[in-house]
């Protein structure tokens, strides 16, 4: 017994060793994959539920090492998160996204809004209002067009400063999205308190609206009360027909997920818009 204990924590010690030494190489991979043009932006389609309308899309990073393989973002945000390095990474996302579907609206297709993920730490910059604001500039994007997403972390752990940048960003014209509605906090009330202009139903509830009342409550609930406060509602991580109807029948404004599109990479994804406008 006392063998298999000492063997128990060999092994237990050895597979830490293996995690901190993965978690390192990544580490040092990314600080040099901006520089290696190693990152790309897959495009997410968006589409209105009553028209059903192409209105945006949300952009998603992805890194592609040329000998580690294609990186899940849930590994590699987090390290960009830890690392200080989603700030400069973050505003080469926006930069390209902007870029990138300007060029799309001057091949005549419509300028569509596009939905940017920000992290808390992105806020470390106090300058964050300016930075994004030269982008848009730099770009030629209309800020009306731009949407962040936010996760509910980034308004309970708020500063004065995040909240002066969050204003900044609306008298920008930008629009604010709580990604992943619901799943972070019991209290609302900093939906009161923050310039707001969406709420997007993560989609642990959307899986379940169609055979767990309690998430179709929930969905209900949420949709309402958004609505109540003149907040548009996307319900992301739609896969399914019953989902889509569920969500139709109780006035949910948008949608995004498998059941419209995967995301997709630049070139796909204007080849899948330009079907989908012919439609
Ligand atoms: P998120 O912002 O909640 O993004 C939605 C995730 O759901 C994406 O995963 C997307 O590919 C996936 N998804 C979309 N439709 C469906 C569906 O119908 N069913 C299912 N099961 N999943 C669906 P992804 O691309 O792996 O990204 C994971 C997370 O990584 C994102 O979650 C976001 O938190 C973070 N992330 C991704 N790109 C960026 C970025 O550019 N900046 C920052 N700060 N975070 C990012
Ligand atoms: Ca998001
Ligand atoms: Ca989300
Ligand atoms: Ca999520």
């Amino acid at each position: 017994a006392k063998n298999a204990g000492k063997n128990r924590f060999e092994f237990f010690t050895s597979s830490m060793t293996e995690t901190a030494m993965r978690r390192m190489e990544l580490e040092s991979q990314l600080r040099q994959a901006l520089e290696r043009q190693e990152f790309l932006l897959y495009y997410q389609p968006q589409a209105d539920l009553k028209t059903g309308q192409l209105i945006g899309l949300e952009v998603l990073l992805r890194w592609q090492h040329p000998k580690l393989g294609v990186i899940s973002p849930g590994e590699f945000i987090p390290i960009l998160e830890e690392t200080g390095l989603i700030v400069p990474i973050g505003e080469w996302i926006l930069k390209t996204a902007c870029q990138q579907t300007t060029q799309w609206s001057e091949l005549g297709l419509p300028q569509l809004r596009i939905a940017v993920n920000l992290s808390a730490r992105q806020f470390d910059r106090q300058d964050l209002g300016q930075v994004v604001g030269s982008i848009l500039a730099e770009t030629g994007f209309d800020p009306q067009q731009l949407e962040l997403e936010l996760t509910e972390s980034i308004f309970i752990e708020a500063s004065q400063n995040t909240l002066d940048i969050l204003n900044e960003f609306r008298r920008m014209g930008i629009r604010l999205a709580v990604d992943d509605f619901g799943t972070g906090y019991s209290s609302l009330s900093y939906l009161r308190r923050f310039p707001v202009t969406a709420v997007k139903i993560d989609q642990s509830f959307v899986f379940s609206v169609t055979n767990d009342p309690d998430a179709a409550a929930l969905v209900r609930s949420i949709i309402s009360m958004a609505h109540e406060l003149r907040l548009n509602v996307i319900a992301e991580g739609v896969e399914t027909e019953a989902q889509l109807e569920f969500l139709a029948q109780h006035r949910c404004d948008e949608i995004q997920g498998f059941h419209l599109s995967k995301p997709l990479p630049a070139e796909s994804c204007l080849a899948w818009m330009k079907s989908f406008t012919e439609k």
